[in-house]
């Protein structure tokens, strides 16, 4: 069974502008806006425009073109937003299907920073 792309999902909505967001970056194939809960003083989501559930799905199916642009956007964002590696760093998370604790199936990569972070994950 393949991948299924639900788009009434809330990224979509984002996308098409029937909701509103806080936008950081828009590239031709990405948009990267900030986390409506942030969990650091830093909390950007960096999105794909295509119909991708998931980095997997993304990495499997995306044209080039998209896989460029998404990975550049992710760059800039760690540049505007001041928390590039060269500096204190971040951290990129994306969760995805029922293991990962995806809430929302439109990819979408975590940049968080701004903040000493822990470890990468609680103890089992
Ligand atoms: P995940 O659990 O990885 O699927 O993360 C989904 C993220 O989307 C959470 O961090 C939410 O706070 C965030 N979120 C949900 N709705 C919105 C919204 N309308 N605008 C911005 N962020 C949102």
């Amino acid at each position: 069974m393949g991948y299924s792309y639900d788009p009434e999902n809330i990224f979509a909505k984002i996308l098409r502008g029937d909701i509103p967001n806080d936008t950081v970056l828009e590239t031709e194939h990405s948009l990267a806006f900030r986390d409506l809960y942030p969990q650091a003083p830093v909390h950007v989501l960096v999105i794909p425009k295509g119909p991708y559930v998931s980095y997997d799905h993304f990495a499997q199916e995306a044209t080039e073109a998209e896989i460029v642009d998404f990975t550049r956007a992710i760059g800039k964002v760690c540049a505007l937003e001041g928390v590039d590696s060269h500096g204190e760093g971040c951290r990129f998370i994306s969760n995805a299907g029922s293991h990962g604790v995806q809430e929302v199936p439109h990819l979408h990569v975590h940049v968080l920073g701004g903040r000493p972070l822990g470890r990468m994950l609680p103890p089992a």
